[in-house]
């Protein structure tokens, strides 16, 4: 077996939803929307199956995609994409990641990551050879750390990989952090990968602003997109990679030999998706905000001490109040067993180190599902 893959477990959303299936817990760990997703784009998907062309779609994804995406970088951010020679449909932002890393990488290049970390990450930057240099943030306020940020920038840096708005901590970057990283980033003669697949998922008046919008960033940025958020469709593993045209030739050679293509009913359906109405984008922000204040108030009212989140669907919270100093992964195994609740371990998204009295909860669920989950904890505790 690979060596570097034999290092890792079995990851802990599959090992998490497994025990909550098995106790019968409300789900709050793996992060998947208890809804089916817009009707009008699951329509679109449902009619092109039945239509035919299903046969291979090009490899870098069907033009009416590639051009939605573009019109959507456009309309949303005001970035100029050029749709045939800047956009690579993949199978998910699962697969994006892997193709930008695998791509752009060589053997000893540094690569500078930010924990936590989404758990992808670090076995794709070991298979292309790279070294990584772990950075970590830090709860209850993420902020960055730049003094050991600056000291992990060096000569053999190639890339930034970082995820905003970032799961699993909430945290939207700010103008500022984003301007200090890509000033690194510039200084160094790196580039930054993206991970941006909860850009419309930011709450309270925010605004997500891709990386590649700051300046002298848009021939350094690769950006990461996924319909799996964009539209609460997390199993039709649509995502999206926008670069640079020389860039997007390098992550297309591994794009060809990774997955090739996509499912071309599920690119029709999502190229329509990316052209709704406004309206679509903020209501689901708007819901999801108000999915978070129920959560919150009722993990407060259990006595969590409840972290800030300004983006993605899930929101931190410090277990000491309720157990003292007991480890989060064995509260998160008791939570489903006992309290018949699942959360993930903090813990799960660091490499190491003592950042272990922290769970994620998710919160994509429906109004009444978080009701019963407080409701199971409030007996509980
Ligand atoms: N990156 C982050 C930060 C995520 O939270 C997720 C998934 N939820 C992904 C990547 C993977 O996205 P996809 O399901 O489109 O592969
Ligand atoms: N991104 C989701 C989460 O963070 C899960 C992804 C997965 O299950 N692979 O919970």
């Amino acid at each position: 077996a690979n060596q570097i893959l034999s290092g890792y477990g079995t990851t802990i959303f599959t090992v998490m939803s497994a025990l909550a299936q098995e106790h019968g817990a409300v789900n709050l760990g793996q992060g998947f929307p208890d809804w089916e997703g817009p009707e009008e784009v699951r329509r679109v998907a449902a009619d092109a199956l039945m239509a035919g062309g299903n046969q291979y779609p090009p490899m870098a994804g069907i033009p009416e995609l590639r051009r939605a995406v573009a019109e959507h970088d456009h309309r949303f951010y005001g970035i100029e994409v050029d749709p045939m020679r800047e956009v690579i449909v993949t199978s998910g932002a699962t697969e994006a990641l892997a193709a930008a890393l695998l791509g752009l990488l060589n053997p000893g290049d540094e690569v500078v990551l930010i924990e936590p970390l989404y758990d992808s990450y670090l076995p794709i930057v070991q298979l292309a050879g790279a070294v990584p240099k772990l950075v970590r943030v830090e709860p209850p306020h993420w902020q960055l750390p730049r003094e050991a940020l600056t000291a992990a920038f060096g000569p053999k840096t190639r890339m930034l990989l970082m995820n905003s708005p970032m799961n699993p901590t909430g945290k939207v970057f700010s103008d500022d952090d984003l301007t200090f990283l890509a000033d690194l980033v510039k200084a160094h003669n790196a580039v930054v990968v993206c991970d941006e697949v909860h850009e419309h998922l930011v709450f309270d008046g925010r605004a997500h602003r891709p990386m590649m919008t700051l300046p002298g960033m848009r021939e350094r940025s690769v950006r990461v997109g996924s319909a799996g958020k964009t539209f609460s469709l997390t199993g039709w593993k649509v995502g999206y990679l926008v670069a640079d045209a020389p860039i997007a030739a390098a992550l297309g050679r591994a794009h060809q030999f990774l997955t090739f293509t996509t499912a071309p009913n599920l690119q029709r359906a999502v190229a329509h998706g990316l052209t709704m109405d406004r309206s679509y984008f903020d209501g689901l922000a708007a819901d999801l905000a108000a999915k978070r204040d129920l959560l919150s108030a009722g993990l407060r009212r259990v006595g969590f001490d409840v972290l800030a989140a300004e983006g993605t669907y899930f929101i931190g919270a410090d277990i000491r109040p309720l157990v003292g100093d007991m480890d989060d992964v064995e509260f998160s195994r008791r939570l489903t067993v006992e309290a018949g609740v699942t959360c993930l371990p903090f813990s799960a998204f660091y490499q190491a180190g003592d950042i272990r009295n922290f769970v994620r909860f998710c919160f994509c669920k429906r109004e009444s599902v978080l009701e019963e989950a407080v409701a199971r904890l409030e007996r509980f505790f």
